[in-house]
């Protein structure tokens, strides 16, 4: 296959997914065969709205079709205009916030990058606090931030001035970890100094669907306010409706300092990202980040259409809501029918986590076995221990309870093997996965 002879070993998902795809509509995806896979991974929680969500994709062609411009560099075009009015209009006035716009690389990595430097550059302090399990990006300055230790194992050490910190449960419900950062920043001789800002992710997705609670982020918002750090949410995965609100802080009662978004943003998986900024804190010379690639402007007509169709009102949130009890309702059913499994099921609006707290193991062969069954969903976290949904926001309720038949199928067939059922293998204490499953 010429994917195996040409195609570098970087390539990833299409190892754990090897088929070769050719079409998707709305929750499907179809091989080349015909065969159709529910798809419950959603471009990593890039496809809120669906695979070829008709309405967006009418736009893009259409769009398309008048000779619009694609690429701008960062010349003003109509289409960024209407996506900065959407914005404004959808998301910004609702909420009462007040954001400059910065149009970064398209990428998740290149809006983090810029996060960090304009948090470098409006305090002039070079640390960052991130935190355990966090995820931020692939380069080198978001890789800084990221903690997964296959990803940072590149010799050169350039992850510099980035401490990390315990996400929110990470010693058990019992610990306050947001008082275990006050103590380090208080304290003249801890060794970290302090910090430009502190970058979380309200839910880590690659890191495991580790949800922090409501109140932790309150704390930690106050923490930097009291001593002028700057806070910044990655909601590159989270945010865009993942959770239920376009932003994943807003139920928290928090307003970052700066935000990242991507993934979703672009709609109908068009590359698109930006960083979000307190007026005050734009800082930038002009060009000082700077990249070909900052006006997407397909990307503009795709988000601005989202941003008009599902968020002038809260019916997608209520939507999101209603698809996650449904969702939580049948992990929770299945942990039941099968407790030697030792599963945990946690998230928030439709990021999902099933944890196998015990036997990590587990999680990487039902996600094959569901593969086999027609259904693709990935593992995330640490150890690879977690299976992770993120379904379109819109998938119809009868497809996410096909999903959810394939996914017992799968655990089913996974426990019924010799090496699943004898297994003895006593979890090394950091496995022992201490997040609590947190409602919302
Ligand atoms: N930040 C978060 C929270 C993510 O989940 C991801 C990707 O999964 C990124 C940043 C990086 O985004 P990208 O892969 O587009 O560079």
């Amino acid at each position: 296959m010429i994917f195996n002879s040409r195609e570098s070993q970087v390539r990833s998902y299409c190892r754990a997914f090897p088929a070769v795809f050719h079409r998707a509509v709305g929750s499907c995806l179809y091989d080349e065969s015909g065969r159709r896979y529910i798809d419950f991974l959603a471009g990593a929680g890039t496809l809120n709205y669906g695979h070829n969500n008709p309405e967006i994709k009418k736009r893009v062609l259409e769009y398309l079709q008048s000779d619009g411009l694609i690429h701008g560099l960062d010349l003003h075009t109509r289409a960024k205009r209407e996506f900065l009015e959407a914005l404004e209009k959808f998301i910004f006035n609702p909420l009462g916030l007040d954001y400059k716009v910065q149009f970064p690389g398209p990428t998740g990595t290149n809006a983090v990058e810029a996060a960090m430097k304009l948090a470098r550059k409006a305090t002039g302090r070079a640390g960052i606090i991130a935190f355990t399990n966090g995820y931020h990006g692939m380069t080198a300055g978001s890789l800084a931030a990221t903690g997964n230790t296959y990803h940072r194992q590149f010799p050169g050490g350039i992850w510099g001035n980035v401490r990390f910190m315990p996400f929110d449960g990470y010693f058990g419900p019992e610990t306050d970890t947001s008082a275990y950062l006050e103590k380090f920043l208080d304290d003249p001789s801890s060794g970290v100094d302090k910090p430009a800002a502190v970058l979380l992710e309200t839910v880590q997705g690659e890191g495991g669907v580790n949800v922090a609670s409501f109140a932790w982020l309150a704390r930690i918002e106050k923490l930097c306010r009291d001593r002028d750090i700057l806070l910044i949410v990655d909601d590159i995965q989270a945010g865009c409706g993942r959770t239920g609100t376009f932003f994943s802080f807003t139920p928290a009662g928090i307003t970052p300092d700066i935000v990242t978004l991507s993934k979703a943003l672009g709609a109908v998986g068009l590359p698109l990202a930006v960083v979000l900024m307190r007026p005050h804190l734009d800082c930038w010379e002009p060009g000082e980040h700077n990249g070909t690639f900052r006006g997407n402007n397909l990307a503009f007509v795709a988000a601005t259409e989202a941003l008009r169709r599902y968020w002038s009102d809260d019916k997608l949130t209520r939507t999101v809501q209603h698809k996650s009890r449904r969702v939580r309702t049948r992990l929770r059913i299945l942990t039941e029918r099968c407790p030697q499994a030792e599963a945990v099921v946690r998230g928030r609006g439709l990021m999902v986590g099933l944890a196998f707290t015990q036997k990590p193991h587990l999680a990487k062969r039902v996600s094959q076995l569901a593969f086999e069954e027609g259904l693709v969903v990935e593992t995330c976290g640490g150890h690879d221990h977690v299976l992770k949904f993120l379904p379109s926001l819109l998938t119809p309720d009868d497809l996410l309870d096909e999903g959810m038949d394939l996914l017992e199928q799968a655990l089913h067939r996974a426990m019924e093997e010799k090496d699943a059922q004898i297994s003895t293998l006593v979890a090394p204490e950091e496995m022992l996965d201490v997040h609590l499953d947190k409602e919302i």
